[in-house]
């Protein structure tokens, strides 16, 4: 894609008569729906993060947050995430697993583990730890990397570390010594072929393993990543491994170790239908292990606890039709249907929910750069003497679009533009007849597109004309380095901007980042009235900024990222609220330099500056500049080499 931007400010912009307020933006955009009490709109138009102390509630507006980055050199586009919403999570799920199992009379208690490949950042797996401590929530690790984040991080020997994913004999020696520190650390069996090690491993070091078991359920679910459970899964023994599994642990004299039932159907499980479905089968699973002699004691249900991106509380791939306390009694009473009639002992409880205790905790933010309006430029009151029939045509037919004829006026639009643009190939037509049809064309989808909403039947051509006719919005950020989903599997996430909510939004926009990859684009939202391709924005004013947030983006979207067009990593920021309405900045990170990005590709920035120095040498040489001028380009190149790789105003 290649675009020319053109300077859109509308300088007489007037703020909007129409009365609006913060409540119809709250409406609109759907906060208090998506929002889980997180977040909120101000009176003053600002978007909030909200925290509970006790009973009181401390609201902060992001927009305060940002001017606090502005002073501290962090530019946009950032992260930022707010300490107080990921204990929140953690403190949510653990109590309700509490209370559904106080209710339902349940006789083992419930152990999280965070898999810490939904966000592998430092800071947030440190305050995981630290906070969890209290809950005794733990790691899930799936890689030999991760493990050695577990080791390091987890302070608390009642928290558990659950090892998934395929294991060597490095990882497994690493595994048995934590056990033999006393560390819960369950080596969860994805293939046969782990196990032969396992047994070995622990002969050789004399240390008993903990066992466990990831079974393929049959159960399908919905949503995006329905592929992680079913027969075709890539993930789990089948039932005749199981077997085998059983087999060669009785052999080793270690049936014993096997106290462990994982299964995992997929994350982003909209449906709570499937969630009964999946533990009931894995609780037959269970109970089987039990009758073939193993000693069990843990039931892993894995994640997929959904997050309700669009705040509509369906069924939906990015809602969910459930929520906390419903989930967590859900998998309770299923556990005692199965098991109470056979008498057997409760299991202790785990899950490895990722998405729902991490995606609330942070939001991207960013400033709109400019905008590209789709506003017909001028028309004069009358066809120019001597103009080619179709302009004439064009002209009569703006004048005469009406509420009957919409599907008429908008194919003689096209055609007419067409044929003037037909006309211009073959130079027939100037460069100001084709600008004139143009406007005149745009001029008359403008019209069409305003008698719409009052039309009984529209075409599918019609029906996409908003999305036409919409601005775009030309953002700081990129796509692929931080909202990889929206890409990859078409994610939606709420957004909105952090300001002026007290104004209406009268432009209907889609939002393009700054890769120039028609990819880069977002043109899928959830509003009141459903799933919309544009979102509705505030013009830009002259000499303000305008910001935006994505929210959400805790889960998944950090690491994912990729160096598309070679923008790095954002600056990240860790916000911490008080009780008094301050905050403190907790920590900050100031996101890649382009020094960087271009060092993970292979380059050497000093080879680079080295050879630059030389091009201009030679241009002094050659008499093409003078050496100050030599000093002044060196001075650029090297300032531009550890800058930031976003636009910075
Ligand atoms: C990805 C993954 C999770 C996390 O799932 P969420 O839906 O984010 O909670 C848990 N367990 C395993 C085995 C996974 O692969």
């Amino acid at each position: 894609m290649h675009t020319t931007m053109n300077s859109i400010v509308d300088s007489n912009y007037q703020h909007p008569k129409v009365e609006w307020d913060s409540e119809q933006s709250a409406k609109l955009y759907g906060v208090r729906e998506w929002g889980a009490d997180c977040f909120d709109i101000s009176p003053e138009g600002n978007a909030v993060v909200s925290i509970q102390f006790g009973d009181k509630t401390v609201q902060v507006s992001l927009i305060d947050i940002v001017e606090g980055m502005k002073e501290r050199g962090l530019e946009m586009p950032a992260v930022l995430r707010i300490e107080n919403l990921l204990d929140l999570r953690i403190k949510q799920l653990n109590e309700a697993f509490a209370r559904a199992i106080e209710l339902g009379g349940y006789q083992n208690h419930y152990r999280g583990v965070f898999p810490i490949k939904v966000n592998q950042q430092c800071h947030v797996i440190e305050e995981i730890a630290d906070f969890g401590k209290h809950y005794h929530h733990g790691l899930e690790a799936g890689s030999k990397a991760e493990l050695i984040i577990a080791l390091s991080q987890l302070q608390d020997h009642e928290s558990l570390i659950i090892c998934n994913g395929y294991k060597d004999a490095e990882f497994i020696d690493l595994g048995l010594y934590a056990r033999k520190m006393g560390i819960k650390c369950f080596f969860v069996l994805e293939t046969l072929s782990e196990l032969p090690i396992i047994i070995e491993r622990s002969r050789i070091l004399g240390i008993e393993p903990l066992i466990g078991v990831r079974i393929r359920l049959a159960s399908m679910v919905e949503g995006h990543w329905n592929e992680d459970s079913g027969d075709r899964s890539i993930f789990g023994l089948s039932t005749n491994a199981l077997l085998e599994v059983l087999e060669q642990l009785k052999e080793a004299d270690m049936l014993h170790c096997l106290q462990l039932l994982h299964s995992h159907l997929g994350s982003q499980i909209p449906n709570i239908r499937n969630i009964r479905t999946g533990v009931l089968e894995a609780c037959r699973f269970y109970t089987g292990l039990i009758e073939e002699g193993a000693p069990m004691g843990y039931i892993d249900i894995g994640g997929g606890l959904a997050v309700d991106y669009e705040g509509t509380q369906t069924n939906s791939t990015h809602s969910m039709n459930y929520g906390l306390d419903e989930y967590c009694s859900n998998i309770i009473e299923t556990i005692l249907e199965s098991l109470d009639p056979l008498d057997i002992a409760h299991p202790v409880i785990i899950s490895e929910s990722g998405r729902a205790l991490v995606a609330y905790s942070s939001m991207l933010l960013f400033n709109v750069l400019d905008v590209r309006d789709h506003k017909p430029g001028v028309i004069p009151d009358t066809a120019p003497t001597d103009s080619v029939d179709q302009i004439v045509n064009l002209y009569d037919v703006l004048k005469n679009v009406n509420q009957k004829r919409l599907q008429e006026c908008y194919n003689d639009a096209l055609y007419y533009r067409d044929e003037v643009r037909e006309l211009f190939h073959r130079g027939q037509a100037s460069l100001r007849e084709r600008a004139l049809a143009e406007n005149l064309s745009l001029a008359i989808l403008e019209k069409i597109a305003l008698l719409l909403p009052e039309a009984k039947r529209i075409s599918p051509e019609l029906e996409t004309l908003p999305v036409l006719l919409s601005d775009i919005y030309y953002g700081n950020f990129s796509l692929f380095q931080s909202l990889p989903d929206i890409w990859a599997i078409d994610q939606i996430f709420p957004i909105m901007p952090i300001h002026r909510l007290n104004e209406e939004p009268t432009r209907d926009a889609v939002l393009a980042d700054m890769t120039c990859d028609c990819d880069g684009k977002i043109d899928s939202f959830s509003l009141v009235d459903g799933p919309s391709k544009t979102l509705p924005l505030h013009p830009l004013l002259k000499d303000e900024e305008y910001y935006l947030g994505v929210f959400l983006v805790g889960a998944y979207q950090e690491t994912l990222g990729d160096l598309h067009n070679l923008f790095g990593d954002t600056n990240v920021v860790s916000v911490r609220v008080n009780e008094d309405g301050s905050f403190d900045f907790i920590r900050e990170f100031h996101g890649d330099s382009i020094a960087d990005v271009l060092s993970y590709v292979e380059y050497d920035p000093k080879t680079m500056q080295e050879q630059f120095r030389r091009i201009a040498e030679q241009a002094v040489r050659d008499g093409k500049i003078t050496v100050a001028m030599r000093q002044q380009v060196l001075h650029a190149f090297h300032e531009s080499l550890h800058g930031y790789t976003f636009f910075e105003r």
